[in-house]
Parts: C-alpha cells; structure tokens; sequence
C-alpha cells in the first residue's frame, strides 16, 4: 500500500514513521507548508518531499528539494493520510482527494468522511470506504476504554467522563494556559461525548477543562452498567485489550509525567506513548459502577488508528491489521 502524508506536523511526522515502520506500507511522501528544521530532517532521512501549491521556490531557495505538490504526492499513493490543522482537510479533500482514498484527523467535522473510525469500536464499517476520519485523541481513548469495558461480559447503560486536557502541545509556545483552569468548552456536555458516538452508540456525557501541562490528558471515568460488575472482570477486560496498559503504583506510577518518563525508558521513539495509560489503582466499584482514571497521550495515540484505517479501506481484516500495526510499533499491553 502507497501511503501518502499531507501535514507533517505533531500527528503527521508520527504517522510518516509509523508507516516506515510497517512492512505492508511504502512511505510515497509528506507534503508541507515550510522548509523549516522538521523538512530537514525528513530530507536528510530520505523521505520524500512535497510543497504545498506556491510554496516549491520557499524550499529550493532553503535548500530543500522538493518533488512536486500535493497533487503529485497523491497521484502516486493509493492512500492519503491528511493531518493538517482544524479544517484544512475539508479543504484539501475538494481540491486534491476527489476520486481518491484519504484518511482524516479528529480537527476535521464528522460529515468530511463517510466514517468516523477506531480500529477497537468500528473497523469494519472502514472497509472499502474513500473517506474514513480518525477520531481525536480524546475521543480515541474513550472509544477503546468503552469497547474494553462492553467486551467484560456486563453491559453498559451510561458513561460519564471527566476531562483535564493539557493546555498545548510541548512545541506549541504560543498557546495557554499558563496560570488557570479554563472549562474547555465552558458548556456542558462538551463535544467530546457526542464525538464518541459518531464510533459508539453509547450514553455518554463529557466535560473538560484544560490545564497548565504539556504532558498529558488525564481521564477521569464513571461508566454504569446494568449488572454489578467484579473489579476482577473489569482488569480482565482491560487487561485482555490491545492499546490499553493498566499501571499500578507499587512499580511507581503515579502521575501523567511518570508515564511519559516510561516511555523514554522503554526507548519508544520521542518518549511517545500510545496505549490508553489506565491508572490500576484507580480502578474501583460502586455497586453497578465502575470509576477509573486513565492518561491520554495525545501527540502519538491516534497513530495506531491511521495505520488501521488505511487497512480497513484496503480490506484488510481487523485483528490481522490490529496485531500487526502494534508489532510494527512496539506496542505492549
Ligand atoms: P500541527 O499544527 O502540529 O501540524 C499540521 C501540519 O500541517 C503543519 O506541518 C502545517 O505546516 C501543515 N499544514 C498547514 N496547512 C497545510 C496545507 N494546506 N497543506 C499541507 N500541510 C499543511 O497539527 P497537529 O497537532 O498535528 O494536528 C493535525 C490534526 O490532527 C488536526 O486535525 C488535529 O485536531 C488532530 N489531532 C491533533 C492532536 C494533538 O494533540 N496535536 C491529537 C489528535 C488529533
């Protein structure tokens, strides 16, 4: 599979290497915007590059061989990954994708794509599609914990979930907070409850607020069923999913900056850690309820998703593409 990738930024430069990583996929390129320090590394690393339309002089003039536009970038990929800024997708999809596969980012609206995808909750309704949209970070992690929890045998009547969003991105030094809890959104219920269920038919309600960190998202989970669940079928149910690591306290997880301290030392490429980080001490049951935490790495936790979601389009079936995505990535429950 040619796999083409417009946007090499934060999601974007970690979704190129996924596809490097992965035996199946050939990278045909990244497109961007400026010949800046991220443009030359993927230069000097060989991968091949492409301008924004307007922009080829800006990079020849820096150094930078380009070998074409967008448009030369996807007449050579059978799948185009875009993971440009909020809405430029939309844009990018009438000007470069008609008539082509294309993969979209959670920024995009729901209605750019024919679905909006997590490789846990719905892969197969990506199959043979043109257009599918990877959830956001936010809405990724939900999606797997919820299809976790409804695989534990108990079914589940509503899910209530507390948001504390980091503030920006590590690079991003020109956004906030910097001293203050900002309700992000100030209305309730935020979007990211009815983003979930563009994956999953499920009662959910969310709130955020956003926070002075850089980090991570944390997660704080209320998910009722039916019937009282065992705490043990629910680490079962956990335990048993891919993408989902349980972290307990006595081998000294107790914060979000621990699990990215983890990932450094687990020697995962840009100290990126891309399973759902649940608290195991957190995990608790108040009669037919279960309440947990769980850390949200939201620069690298939808790359495992692009890379199903262009299996999904191509046929592949689910847990072929789940097991090899994660072998390709390193990735461990
Ligand atoms: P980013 O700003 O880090 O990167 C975007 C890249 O696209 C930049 O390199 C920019 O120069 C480039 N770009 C801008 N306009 C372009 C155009 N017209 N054509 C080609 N390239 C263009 O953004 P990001 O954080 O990687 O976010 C990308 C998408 O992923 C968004 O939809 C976002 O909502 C989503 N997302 C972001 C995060 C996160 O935490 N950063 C998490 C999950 C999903």
């Amino acid at each position: 599979m040619r796999v083409g990738v417009v946007g090499y930024g934060t999601i974007g430069k970690r979704v190129a290497d996924a596809v490097l990583r992965t035996s199946d996929m050939q990278l045909t390129g990244v497109a961007k915007t400026s010949p800046d320090y991220e443009a030359a590394i993927a230069m000097r690393r060989g991968i091949p590059l492409y301008a924004v339309p307007g922009r080829e002089e800006a990079f020849r003039s820096s150094g930078i061989e380009v070998r074409g536009t967008i448009s030369d970038l996807v007449s050579k990929s059978d799948v185009v990954i875009d993971a440009t800024p909020d809405g430029v997708g939309e844009e990018n999809k009438g000007k470069y994708y008609v008539g082509r596969r294309a993969v979209f980012q959670g920024g995009e609206e729901a209605y750019v794509a024919e679905v909006s995808f997590n490789a846990l909750a719905n892969y197969d309704e990506a199959k043979g599609k043109s257009y599918v949209r990877v959830v956001s970070c936010n809405t990724t992690a939900l999606s797997r914990l919820i299809s976790a929890l409804a695989s534990s045998g108990h079914s589940i009547r509503k899910v209530r979930a507390f948001l504390v969003r980091r503030g920006a991105d590590p690079r991003e030094h020109k956004k906030g907070p910097i001293n203050d809890v900002v309700p992000n959104p100030v209305t309730i219920p935020s979007h990211h409850g009815p983003d979930v269920r563009t994956v999953i038919p499920v009662d959910i309600v969310t709130v955020a607020v956003a926070v002075p960190v850089t980090v991570m998202h944390l997660h704080m989970v209320n998910v009722e069923f039916e019937d009282r669940p065992s705490r043990d079928s629910i680490i079962e149910a956990l335990a048993s999913t891919p993408r989902i690591s349980i972290l307990y306290s006595k081998m000294g997880f107790n914060s979000l900056a621990q699990v990215i301290e983890y990932a450094r030392d687990l020697g995962r490429e840009r100290g990126d850690f891309m399973e759902n980080a649940v608290f195991g001490d957190s995990i608790s049951i108040q009669g037919n309820e279960v309440y947990l935490m769980q850390g949200v790495h939201q620069e690298s936790i939808v790359v495992p998703e692009n890379i199903d979601a262009v299996r999904a389009m191509m046929g592949t079936p689910k847990w072929e593409s789940i097991m090899a995505t994660d072998k390709a990535l390193g990735l461990y429950s």
